[in-house]
C-alpha cells in the first residue's frame, strides 16, 4: 500500500514535499518522495490524499474514555466543585452504560487522528472499547481509597483486574497498568502498597500529581474544599489528615511510587524548581492536560521548565467530562496559545515543537516510542492524513503551522492502526456508529437533572 499527499511530516526527520509512505502489512517498510516512491514500488496500491499531511498519529496521553457521555454536563465549574458534582451524577449509570460510553470515547479519539491512548479506568470499560476499536492503548486499573484499613484489600483487587484484562487483551496493541487516582483521594499507604507490589517490573503507572490549586492547598495545608466537602462526599470525612508542609510532588516522592520505572505524571501544574528536579531525577514522564487545565482553572503548566531538564513530556485531552470535546486539534493550539500568552516572547514555542510533543514526545513518555510516534521503516503504520485544502490554508506556507492553528477534527481524512484503516472520510471502518446514537441520548438523560 502506498500512501501520498502534498505533505510528509516523519516528525523524527524534516517534512517531505510531495512525499509518500509505503505500508506492508503492520509496518511502514518506506518513507520519501512521491516520485521515487512510485518509481521504486509500482505495484503498490496507491491513495492520494492530495493537498493533505500525513503524519504521525496523536499519542494522548490522559484520557477517561468511560466519561464520553459526561460531555457538556458539568461546564463553567472551577476544579475541585467540578469534580464532586462529577462524583455526585456518577451513581446513576449502570456498567453498561460506561461500556456504551466508553466506545463514544473511542470513536471519537479515532475521530480526531488519536491513534494511541493512555486511559484511567476503574471499570475496564475502555479496555474492551479501545481494543475492538483498534486503538493502540495502555490501560490503567485506577485505585484509591483514604481509609487505611481498606488500601490493602483496594489494591489487591487493582492487580488482580489487572490479571484477568491482560489475559483479555490479548493484541500486541493493548498493555495494562496501575493508576493510583492521586494525592487527594490515596491514603499514603496506598501509594507505598502499589510501589511495593510494582518494584522494578515495568509495569505502566500513572497518577494525577499537582493539578489543582486546591490539592497543593489541601497537601501542604490540609485545607481547601478538597480536605473538606470532596471528602465528606467521599465518605472519607471520618481520615485523620495532616497538613504534610511539602508540595503534592515532593509528598508523593516520599512514598516510593515516583520512582518506579516506568512512571506518568498527568498535570504538572502546581510544581517548583525542587518538584520538578524530583521528576528529573526520577524520570518521571509528564502528561500535559492544557484544555482541561484552562477550562477547570487549573492553572498552567511550567513546559518551559520541563523541557529545559529534558523530562519526557506529552499531551493529554484528559475526561471528556472537562474537555468539552475530544479534539488533539483544539488540545495542541490551546496549549501553544496559552504558552505563549503567559511567557510572551521567551521559551517562545513554534507550532512544530507542539506537533512532537503531540506524537513522537507522548510516545517517549510511554516508552512505546521504538513502535509508534513518528514515521519510519519498521514502526508500526500509526497514520494519519488531514487536509489542509481549506481557502484559509491554500498556499500553505508551513505543514507544521497548518496543522496546529488551523485544522480541526473535521480535517482528518484518514486514522490508522497497525496498517488498518480505522476511519477514512467521514466513515468509521471498526465501529458501527449509527445505532449509538439514540442510546447515548438515553445515557445522557440520566445524568441531566
Ligand atoms: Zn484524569
Amino acid at each position: 500500500m502506498l500512501l501520498l499527499a502534498r505533505y510528509v511530516l516523519p516528525m523524527s526527520a524534516p517534512y517531505i514535499e510531495d512525499g509518500g509512505i509505503v505500508i506492508r502489512g503492520s509496518d511502514i517498510f518506506a518513507v520519501g518522495m512521491r516520485a521515487e516512491l512510485l518509481a521504486a514500488y509500482p505495484d503498490e496500491e496507491v491513495t492520494d490524499y492530495g493537498l493533505a499531511a500525513l503524519m504521525p498519529g496523536f499519542v494522548d496521553l490522559h484520557t477517561h474514555l468511560e466519561y464520553s457521555v459526561f460531555c457538556g454536563v458539568v461546564d463553567d465549574l472551577p476544579y475541585t466543585r467540578w469534580k464532586m458534582e462529577v462524583q455526585r451524577l456518577e451513581d446513576r449509570l449502570t456498567e453498561d452504560d460506561w461500556r456504551e460510553s466508553a466506545v463514544l470515547g473511542s470513536t471519537e479519539a479515532i475521530r480526531s487522528g488519536i491513534t494511541t491512548i493512555a486511559d484511567v479506568t476503574y471499570s475496564g470499560a475502555s479496555l474492551e472499547a479501545a481494543d475492538s476499536a483498534g486503538l493502540r492503548a495502555v490501560i490503567y486499573r485506577e485505585v484509591s481509597s483514604m481509609d487505611a484499613g481498606k488500601v490493602e484489600a483496594e489494591v489487591a483487587a487493582a492487580f488482580d483486574d489487572m490479571r484477568a484484562w491482560e489475559a483479555r487483551s490479548n493484541t500486541a496493541r493493548m498493555s495494562i497498568g496501575i493508576a493510583p487516582h492521586g494525592p487527594y483521594t490515596c491514603h499514603p499507604r496506598l501509594f507505598q502498597a502499589v510501589a511495593e507490589a510494582v518494584g522494578t517490573n515495568d509495569t505502566h503507572v500513572s497518577l494525577h500529581l499537582a493539578g489543582s490549586r486546591d490539592e497543593y492547598d489541601f497537601v501542604k495545608y490540609g485545607s481547601s474544599p478538597l480536605g473538606q466537602d470532596f471528602r465528606t462526599q467521599s465518605g472519607w470525612g471520618e481520615e485523620a489528615w495532616m497538613p504534610t508542609g511539602v508540595s503534592p510532588v515532593r509528598y508523593v516522592y516520599q512514598w516510593g511510587v515516583l520512582e518506579l520505572p516506568n512512571v506518568l505524571a498527568v498535570h504538572c501544574v502546581h510544581v517548583d524548581s525542587d518538584d520538578i528536579a524530583i521528576l528529573e531525577r526520577t524520570d518521571v514522564a509528564v502528561a500535559l492536560c492544557a484544555r482541561c487545565n484552562a477550562k477547570l482553572a487549573m492553572g498552567t503548566a511550567p513546559l518551559g521548565d520541563f523541557l529545559a531538564k529534558g523530562l519526557r513530556v506529552g499531551m493529554g485531552t484528559d475526561s471528556p467530562a472537562s474537555n468539552s470535546t475530544i479534539d488533539f486539534f483544539a488540545e495542541m493550539r490551546t496549549g501553544l496559545l496559552v504558552q505563549r500568552s503567559l511567557l510572551g516572547s521567551k521559551d517562545f514555542f513554534t507550532a512544530e515543537e507542539f506537533l512532537r510533543l503531540a506524537t513522537i514526545g507522548g510516545a517517549k513518555a510511554l516508552k512505546l516510542d521504538r513502535i509508534t510516534g513518528s514515521l519510519e521503516p519498521g514502526k508500526r503504520a500509526d497514520i494519519i492524513a488531514v487536509d489542509l485544502s481549506h481557502s484559509y490554508q491554500v498556499p500553505t506556507e508551513n505543514p507544521y503551522s497548518a496543522v496546529v492553528l488551523t485544522s480541526n477534527l473535521e480535517d482528518v481524512l484518514l486514522t490508522m492502526v497497525d496498517g488498518k484503516a480505522l476511519y477514512e472520510r467521514g466513515q468509521h471502518l471498526s465501529v458501527e456508529t449509527e445505532p449509538m446514537r439514540e442510546r447515548f441520548q438515553d445515557i445522557r438523560r440520566k445524568i441531566r437533572d
